[in-house]
């Protein structure tokens, strides 16, 4: 499910423009379904790591314990923002910017038209 979230784009010289957050939010089941994966995933690899010689003592155990580790890293996990959009405050120009699924708010990152530094934060 996506969100869409008011928020400001502000640059180094004070000036703000109105702009928009877009989330993704995860259900209850949807985050079992990301963990569960993930400790899949993990617990495939300690099995094809046993076939590596003299590696598997260390690949194996480590990815048998990263598997829970990861899955309830993955649980606690309950949105992920996607982009930024609105117009830079400095070159005015509308622009969306890609975000890091883990990014919070604020934060500073670049305009895409200009490169301009921007900071991202909650309105
Ligand atoms: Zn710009």
């Amino acid at each position: 499910m996506a969100e869409e979230r008011p928020i400001l784009i502000e640059n180094d010289a004070g000036a703000a423009r109105p702009g928009i957050l877009r989330v993704c939010l995860y259900s209850r089941k949807e985050r079992w379904a990301r963990a569960l994966k993930m400790l899949g995933l993990m617990w495939l690899l300690a099995v094809v790591t046993v076939f590596i010689p003299i590696a598997h003592f260390v690949l194996v155990p480590g990815f048998l314990i990263a598997g829970p580790v990861t899955a309830v890293m993955r649980f606690q996990v309950s949105e992920s923002v996607e982009s930024a959009s609105g117009e830079c405050p400095t070159c005015g120009e509308a622009m969306t910017v890609a975000l890091d699924p883990a990014a919070r708010l604020p934060l500073w990152t670049y305009c895409t038209p200009a490169n301009d530094p921007i900071r991202l934060r909650n309105s």
